[in-house]
């Protein structure tokens, strides 16, 4: 929930505004100390449209601990600037003033050190990942070397997709100070140090009826204690699907705040474990229930093997970092046609990979740190390979890719090389077709085809084919690289093939560059264009079409209205 708090009229009403357009806002409409104290206790976030000073002298009673207190933003009277006053990182101000910033038009003034320059705060620092933070642990004293440029290693057991470190960070399987360490194991670390617990460890259990939750707990502990691992690391307990709702795990589990996993007992028994036993099989249908458990669902290594109490068994396993392999589409060009997400997503990633004219339209968001693996054109096959193999290798890496990543683009010959092993996620793009449609009118108003002209991946009598059906079948169509210095006559033979089944007025839109400072727009008609230059004396030169281009022929329905091009959704339909 976030709490709005305004003193003044202009206040009022830019409160009166977000809490109408966010759902999950509440306006305190009380004066104004009051207003902050109350939300200061309800609410994860608070926007105070009050001077940053007033708000201040009000705050100073209530400030805790970072890692408790809600982040508080605050606006101007003439919404100008959202600051984050408290509770930046952990308690999710900078996000806040993000928020605020995009609802009411304002600029959000992020003045915590890391984020100004680009380097991981270390309070947030593996958050996405699940990473704890050791009680105890010097994050000012790191987060000011990190800062300050000072050699900083890190020990990590794993490697885990971790976000871009700056150039003073190094690996080390020493740990030296100032360190970040990643770890579930328990460690003495030399000081300052940061200690993050990795959700690294699975605790396998399984308790006959009745069990105590104290019991399970107990041996739970002491295998992990024995071991020299910690608790924090511990991602969730796993059982057999029968044992799911016994009360002594379901109370052991709940009690420390772990996530409780059931597996069906045969894939339980499929699992290869040290310790089976015939009993347990006859019992519940696997002859392991803990080490199976602690074992099933990703790369594991056993570190505690079966342990037994009268009424319980645990094991511990170790599980394997998992990578990613984001697949990033930049859209046609301009930078804000560039989503939000893909931003976030090359900011997050510590390996980028992609063509180097893609890595240099994005070159501002890289941080401090990301590992760049940029090609030249052609060497399609040997980036979609890198990207993979760093994913593999546990790494977060985005590939990136114009328009849609997917659409004739990296996203196939990427995941045709990926296995189950690592995690993909898709970040939609503006694809080239989009813009130049939107550049054109609405000429893809009803049921339209995209096909590249490109023979270099597809014989040309395939091609051939699909321009044939689509002017069968009367679709719109999206010609994508139309044509090249080496392919100079497909378009005219894909032109004449709709030619034949469309009237000469059939609107065909030209665009090159779309969203690009060198965009041209034509639009004309598959008459006129058709006759080329070599037929045509007057012909014009702005119908050149390279492979910066698409090239959008209408149906037999599209028409131009205005200059714009209006492809009607039915016939059923007015226009
Ligand atoms: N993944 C891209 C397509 C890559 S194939 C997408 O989703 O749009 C490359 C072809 O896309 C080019 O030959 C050209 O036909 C087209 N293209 C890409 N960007 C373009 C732009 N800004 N304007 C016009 N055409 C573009």
């Amino acid at each position: 929930m976030i709490g709005l708090v305004a003193a003044t009229a202009a206040g009022r009403s830019a409160a009166a505004e977000l809490a109408q357009r966010w759902s999950d806002a509440r306006d305190y409409d009380e004066p104004v100390a009051a207003a902050l104290r109350r939300a200061w206790t309800e609410c994860d976030g608070v926007v105070c449209f009050l001077a940053v000073g007033a708000s201040v002298r009000l705050l100073a009673p209530l400030l805790g601990t970072k890692t408790t207190d809600p982040g508080v933003v605050c606006v101007d009277e003439a919404r100008r600037f959202a600051v984050p006053v408290v509770g930046g990182h952990a308690g999710g101000a900078n996000a806040l003033a993000a928020r605020v910033a995009a609802a009411l038009g304002c600029e959000p003034v992020i003045t915590t050190a890391s984020d100004a320059a680009g380097i991981p705060a270390l309070d947030t620092f593996g958050a996405d990942l699940g990473f704890r933070v050791e009680p105890g642990s010097d994050q000012a004293a790191v987060g000011a070397a990190l800062l300050s440029g000072t050699p900083v290693t890190v020990l990590a057991d794993a490697t885990w997709p971790l976000p871009p470190l700056p150039a003073n960070v190094s690996t080390d399987p020493e740990p030296t100070a100032p360190l970040i360490a990643i770890t579930d194991r328990l460690i003495e670390p030399p000081r300052p140090a940061v200690v993050y617990r990795p959700p690294s460890l699975v605790v396998g259990v399984g308790a006959s009826r009745g069990a105590p939750a104290a019991e399970v707990l107990d041996l739970v502990d002491d295998a992990l204690n024995e071991a020299g691992l910690s608790p924090l690391s511990v991602g969730h307990l796993a059982t057999v699907d029968v044992k799911l709702a016994e009360p002594g795990i379901v109370a052991a589990a709940g009690s420390r705040g772990w996530p409780l996993a059931g597996h069906a007992a045969d894939r339980l028994a499929a699992i290869a474990v040290p310790n089976p036993s015939e009993v347990v099989r006859a019992a519940v249908g696997t002859p392991s229930v803990a080490e199976a458990a602690a074992l099933a669902g990703g790369r594991a290594e056993l570190v505690v093997a079966k342990r037994v109490s009268r009424h319980a068994t645990v094991a511990v396993a170790r599980h394997a970092p998992r990578g990613w392999l984001t697949l990033v589409g930049l859209g046609p060009g301009a930078r804000d046609l560039m989503t939000p997400r893909a931003s976030a997503a090359i900011v997050r990633a510590g390996v980028v990979v992609g063509l180097d004219s893609y890595v240099d339209q994005v070159r501002d968001l890289l941080r401090p740190g990301t590992r760049v693996l940029a090609s030249g054109l052609g060497a399609e096959e040997k980036r979609a390979a890198a990207a993979v193999a760093a994913a593999r290798d546990g790494h977060a890496v985005a590939l990136l890719g114009s328009g849609d990543a997917g659409v004739y683009a990296m996203g196939s010959p990427a995941l045709a090389l990926a296995g189950a092993d690592i995690d993909v996620v898709g970040v939609p793009g503006v694809t080239a077709a989009l813009a130049a449609a939107a550049l054109l009118g609405a000429p893809l108003g009803h049921d339209a085809a995209t096909i590249s002209l490109s023979d270099l991946h597809t014989p040309w009598e395939v091609i051939e084919r699909r321009v044939e059906a689509a002017a069968a079948g009367d679709f719109v169509v999206t010609f994508y690289n139309p044509r090249s210095r080496d392919r100079d006559w497909q378009l005219g033979k894909a032109l004449a093939l709709l030619a034949a089944a469309r009237h000469p007025q059939t609107p065909v839109g030209i665009v090159r560059e779309a969203s690009r400072p060198e965009q041209r727009v034509l639009l004309t008609t598959l008459a006129e264009f058709s006759a080329g230059p070599d037929c045509d004396p007057e012909y014009d030169p702005a119908y050149d079409v390279d492979m910066r281009s698409v090239v959008v022929v209408g149906s037999s329905t599209s028409h131009v209205v205005a200059g714009r091009m209006v492809t009607p959704r039915g016939y059923r339909w007015q226009s």
